[in-house]
């Protein structure tokens, strides 16, 4: 028998900070490769459609009209799946059926006024406004005293569920932390009761070391494809230094995490020369006004695409009944990202 190589021979990867594994089957991808086939029309937009209820200017849902903004824009959801005003409760019947009630509220954010742009096309200056509306909300929200965590988040694309394009993202508070977050807080306590540094921290330090799977760094923060990567293309954007939560970036760290986000928006939209999908969102210490040094802000980007902007990743069979699997191993995600062009596309035409 050979030497195991992970290039080569299936295996599983550990992430340590959910405790899963990953399937990993490189051997997979000596298929041959059928490369990206169907160019799809660019969906060109207006810069202001009348019909968006995100637009500034225009009527909501229950008759509300947006103010004329100019850079980012919060409101209250409309339509919020958490509710701050209800009664505080449990159920449970023999330990097998347990509720309780959950306080809480969604917000969206509007990232520009501009129905046409997307994080990649909009000007880092731009993005950093997007930053910092991230950071005043963490804090006003986080500072509600039923509020223990914060979700920052944005659902790009219509295959990912999202229905309407203009720019924008959400954030939800909850009483409780959900589960992906508290996975993630519990491997990171127990790495830092270890090692007394972050698990981050020394993940990037490593990442940095070898670069083979860095897509883009600046002086403060990273975009990468983490080692125990699930989806196809998935990424993390990682801050140099470790901090527990967006609020104790410096202004030039914020700047330089606008910077990351539409570098690494860039390369994801270069991949198949449309607008990519995915979701995203922020991991970062809870808000129950605890100390939280194990914690190192950081966002996820799962996106679904596969081989085309049509082919996308199903987790589907062996992946719902035993773990994710995957054929294109995080390095060869890695290398295809980082070959391709650093300038959007639409301005390279
Ligand atoms: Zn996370």
């Amino acid at each position: 028998m050979d030497k195991f190589e992970f290039t080569e021979h299936s295996h599983r990867r550990y992430n340590p900070l959910t405790g899963d594994w990953v399937l990993v089957s490189p051997h997979r991808t000596k298929r041959p490769w059928q490369g990206k086939v169907e160019k799809h029309s660019q969906d060109e937009r207006p810069q202001h459609d009348p019909k968006c209820y995100l637009c500034p200017g225009n009527e909501r849902a229950g008759g509300i009209n947006n103010p004329d903004y100019k850079d980012v824009f919060v409101f209250q959801n409309d339509f919020s799946a958490l509710v701050p005003d209800i009664p505080e409760g449990k159920y449970e019947k023999k330990d097998l059926f347990r509720a309780e009630s959950e306080r809480g509220f969604c917000k969206v954010i509007c990232f520009s006024p501009r129905h046409d742009l997307t994080i990649p096309e909009m000007e880092v200056e731009d993005i950093k406004k997007v930053v910092d509306l991230w950071c005043s909300e963490y804090e006003a929200i986080g500072a509600l005293d039923y509020i223990n965590h914060v979700q920052i988040f944005e659902n790009k694309g219509d295959i990912m569920g999202c229905s309407n394009p203009h720019p924008h993202g959400q954030i939800w508070g909850q009483h409780s932390v959900p589960g992906e977050p508290a996975k993630e807080a519990k491997m990171q306590k127990a790495y830092f009761q270890t090692n007394g540094q972050t698990l981050l921290g020394d993940y990037v330090d490593e990442e940095l070391k070898s670069q083979e799977r860095i897509l883009v760094e600046n002086d403060h923060f990273v975009a990468l494809v983490p080692f125990w990567a699930t989806w196809p293309f998935e990424t993390m954007i990682v801050s140099k230094r470790p901090v527990q939560n967006l609020l104790q970036l410096t202004d030039d760290e914020r700047l330089a995490m606008a910077d990351v986000y539409k570098k690494l928006t860039v390369l994801y939209d270069n991949l198949f020369e449309v607008s990519f999908p995915y979701s995203a969102g922020i991991h970062q210490a809870p808000t129950d006004g605890e100390e939280h040094p194990e914690w190192h802000l950081h966002m996820h980007f799962y996106p679904p695409l596969l081989r085309s902007a049509t082919v996308k990743k199903f987790m589907v069979g062996y992946e719902m009944m035993g773990n994710p699997q995957r054929d294109i191993t995080a390095e060869q995600a890695a290398q295809r990202l980082k070959d391709l062009p650093k300038v959007h596309y639409k301005t390279l035409k």
